[in-house]
């Protein structure tokens, strides 16, 4: 008896252990539940034409924004804390950005519906804007891949190289290799960037393989030649551990600029604007002076697309009536058939000739300049550079856009490139036009 009822009683505690744990597991699962939904009840939902843009969210006046997201299925539903907010909904620098005031009180859904306009169609005139230099978690940036996607989409851009430090690449290569990103309008291509400290950091692009950074330096370069790669000099100036003293395809002494007959390209724009970039850029106009033909990249290096956004600032190349490729984007790379930007577009050619391009005339032929511009933010000024200095000036620029021809007489062998300013430190840089005089 005493045997019978002990067994019962044994079974019967875990039957009650089990029972409580149930019903709290039960209650926890519902408390969770009740409460996850409060969460995502949105309160606000934007529902935005063309279907991937970037949403910047700003506190009634407060300075810097308050939240910032990435929409890629056309709409994003969002719960934000009671308030009158700024939202500001953007698409690169084709697209018309748009603003709207919300206040936001409980238990009230706001709806916000736009339809983004397309002011200028870049890939009409056969322009395709890009990122040669941005980070995963595969490396040292914050976001997964597919985050770094959508990013790129919402801001507008055709094409991507992604390029991780050294064995980074591994995942980023088999992410690739995994998930097929491409469109006609937007692709995803792959680079490394080798990260050295006896050479400083360059970045291999479009290569098919990985190179490895702890090689000697000839056979580094020998592997990104065998992989097809640009090698693009990244960074130059911002200090020893990260290129400048240790960089090879840099160097720097006494303010003479050497070049290095492997490189293929110069980093003259990385990020937010700022002295090291102008003193690349100085840099660059010396080799050029030089007599060497080498393109210059704008790139965002991004490393968290919430701060800074893939594409800000972007490159432009011009493919013309080819169609986006890896191949393509690599030729009108090498060719410098480029302009760089973080605001205004740019049509800039000489008796016909565009970026990249050599024109032939004779001693005292006139050429002539012939400048287009166009921006969703007012512009400022215009420079075209000859051989290094100002040789054109025209500081009376106002509104969103510009046109002007100008025409001289050719006196001798040059290159000319056209730099713009605008608002909030807007600018665009063209890559160079050569004119060869007989
Ligand atoms: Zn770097
Ligand atoms: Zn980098």
């Amino acid at each position: 008896m005493k045997k019978e009822r002990n067994k019962k009683f044994r079974l019967l505690i875990p039957l009650i252990i089990a029972s409580v744990l149930f019903l709290s597991l039960t209650a926890l699962a519902q408390t969770g539940k009740i409460q996850e939904a409060t969460e995502l009840s949105p309160n606000l939902i934007v529902t935005v034409t063309p279907a991937e843009a970037r949403v910047d969210i700003y506190e009634y006046d407060q300075r810097g924004i308050f939240k910032r997201e990435f929409v890629d299925n056309g709409s994003l539903p969002l719960n934000l804390p009671e308030g009158k907010y700024r939202i500001v909904i953007l698409r690169g620098y084709e697209y018309q950005p748009y603003q709207e005031e919300v206040e936001i009180k409980e238990e009230e859904i706001k709806k916000i519906n736009v339809n983004l306009k397309h002011l200028y169609n870049m890939n009409k005139l056969g322009w395709y804007s890009g990122d040669a230099h941005m980070h995963t978690i595969y490396s040292d940036g914050k976001q997964k891949f597919p985050i770094l996607v959508q990013a790129a989409k919402a801001e507008g851009l055709n094409w991507i190289i992604t390029t991780e430090h050294n064995e980074g690449v591994f995942k980023s290569w088999e992410h690739l290799h995994k998930h097929n990103y491409n469109t006609p309008l937007f692709q995803v291509y792959f680079g490394e960037e080798v990260t050295t400290f006896h050479s400083g950091h360059f970045n291999a692009l479009g290569i098919e393989g990985y190179v490895d950074y702890r090689l000697p330096l000839e056979e580094i370069i020998a592997q990104t030649h065998e992989y097809k790669g640009l090698i693009v000099a990244n960074h130059p100036f911002s200090g020893p551990l990260l290129g400048d003293l240790s960089s090879y395809f840099w160097q720097v002494e006494n303010g003479y600029a050497k070049f290095q007959p492997d490189l293929d390209g110069v980093e003259v724009w990385n990020g937010d604007w700022n002295w090291e970039n102008e003193e690349t850029l100085k840099y660059y106009f010396h080799l050029l002076n030089q007599g060497y033909k080498f393109f210059a990249l704008a790139n965002t290096d991004t490393h968290n697309v919430y701060s800074n956004p893939p594409g800000t600032p972007r490159t432009y190349v011009y493919l013309g009536e080819k169609k986006l490729s890896k191949e393509e984007v690599k030729t009108a790379l090498k060719l410098a058939k480029i302009f760089l930007t973080s605001g205004p577009l740019l049509q800039f050619d000489i008796n016909g000739k565009t970026p990249g391009e050599t024109l032939k005339v004779k001693l005292k032929e006139n050429i002539t300049f012939n400048i287009k511009i166009k921006s969703v933010y007012s512009l400022s000024s215009l420079f075209i550079i000859k051989n290094g200095f100002v040789f054109y000036y025209n500081g009376k620029l106002t509104g969103k856009g510009h046109m002007e021809t100008v025409s001289f007489p050719a006196d001798k062998n040059s290159w000319y490139l056209l730099r713009v300013l605008g608002e909030n430190g807007t600018q665009a840089i063209t890559n160079p036009i050569w004119i060869k005089v007989d």
